[in-house]
């Protein structure tokens, strides 16, 4: 174990409050922090621009390591989630930390080793292409499902119960914590997941990480138990004040249809039913479609995890359908990167629908030679090769 308090004693120590961020993805810098008290999430950009919470770190979490060994670029956002106070290493203490706390430096190498590792199997997984294929993890999921006897008042029709419980591995990655709603001010608990644990399998050609042995999809979505306000977890707390009556009204009509309750272990009705929240509670304002096609993205994932084929067509047609809309109607602000991985998305879901030409128009536009991601580009050119053959296969 790493002993903060003689750690404390070598000084660099910083305070953060509540949301301040401590950096930035891509900023430069030469520190890596210890938490000594306190709790930071890890935000990766997502395809659309929009900050994911991937992780979040607790006292005696390190991070920052590859800034300070190797001056590379941060790879996350961090932000404090309640009042943090850090340890911050620099090369004048560095060493001086190493020579106290020998265990750190085994633990860094650790997780540099690691690191190390997810990055080639990424390459090794860009190198070797990637077709969509059925995914292994059905778990022994049975396809006679029955309807779901709820009211239907937030599920679309054709949604139905399913038998999936989260697997046993999954509690590894997390930990308990505790949030304050910010609609009714009240406290509840919440799951939170370990970043340092997360190792990345494989990422699919729809952008989807596949973790092992843990699924993040379960944990994303945080809802009040109070006022029923849901959301993802990593902007749970942005909720205009115009909306806060509105989602208390909503609420109170849900509660007496709607039962919400997260077992332990999860089930992915549950599950399902806090994406379906997520919905439920955009319809109090103007409904922003960035935001519900990441829910029908995800959803579609969900359902593809339980084999249901006629919920995920539909649901891939509703993620299609929004980020149509926000790829074409809202003014984004995102890097050439992120518009890459944006447009080979459109490409994926044409497909999904069965819209060949409209998917290699996607892919065509995705490529970008000057300044944009080789590997995206490739993954661009596969899908082209693939399409103009199945496309002349169509019409000898
Ligand atoms: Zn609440």
């Amino acid at each position: 174990m790493v002993d903060i308090a003689a750690l404390a004693r070598l000084g660099g120590v910083r305070k953060y409050g509540i949301d301040e961020t401590l950096f930035h993805f891509g900023d430069p810098g030469h520190e890596m922090f210890i938490i000594l008290k306190g709790h930071v999430g890890v935000y990766i950009n997502s395809l659309d621009g929009s900050p994911l919470q991937v992780a979040a770190l607790k006292d005696g979490d390190f991070f920052g390591e590859m800034s300070l060994l190797e001056n590379m670029p941060r790879s996350a956002t961090i932000s404090a989630l309640e009042d943090t106070v850090c340890l911050v290493i620099d090369e004048s203490n560095f060493e001086q930390v190493i020579a106290q706390q020998p265990g750190l430096a085994f633990r860094i190498m650790k997780g540099m080793s690691n690191r190390l590792r997810q990055q080639n199997e990424e390459l090794s997984f860009h190198k070797h292409g990637s077709q969509p294929q059925e995914e292994e993890s059905s778990t022994g999921v049975s396809r006679a499902s029955a309807p779901l006897p709820l009211n239907s008042d937030i599920y679309p029709p054709g949604h139905k119960a399913y038998p999936l419980i989260a697997e046993a591995t999954h509690d590894t990655y997390l930990f308990d914590s505790e949030t304050t709603c910010p609609v009714c001010e009240k406290k509840f608990p919440v799951k939170m997941v370990r970043s340092s644990k997360l190792r990345l399998d494989k990422i699919e050609p729809d952008m989807r990480q596949h973790f092992h042995d843990f699924e993040p999809l379960w944990y994303a979505v945080w809802i009040c138990p109070h006022c029923y306000y849901a959301n993802f977890n990593f902007e749970f707390k942005q909720v205009s004040d115009a909306l806060v009556k509105k989602i208390m009204e909503q609420g109170q009509e849900l509660k007496s249809k709607i039962k919400i309750n997260f077992s332990s272990p999860r089930k992915i009705d549950e599950v399902f039913t806090s994406y379906y929240m997520i919905l439920h509670t955009l319809q109090a304002g103007k409904v922003d479609p960035t935001k519900s096609a990441k829910i029908w993205l995800r959803l579609s994932w969900l359902y593809s995890d339980v084999e249901d084929e006629e919920m995920y067509n539909y649901t891939s047609e509703k993620a299609l359908e929004a980020y149509s809309e926000s790829y074409f109607n809202t003014r984004r602000n995102t890097s050439v990167e992120q518009d890459q991985r944006l447009t080979i998305l459109l490409g994926e879901l044409c497909l999904r629908v069965d819209q060949k030409e409209e998917a290699l128009k996607h892919f065509r536009n995705s490529i970008v030679r000057k300044g944009g991601n080789n590997n995206l580009n490739r993954q661009a050119e596969d899908r082209i090769h693939d399409l103009r053959e199945a496309l002349n296969e169509e019409t000898p």
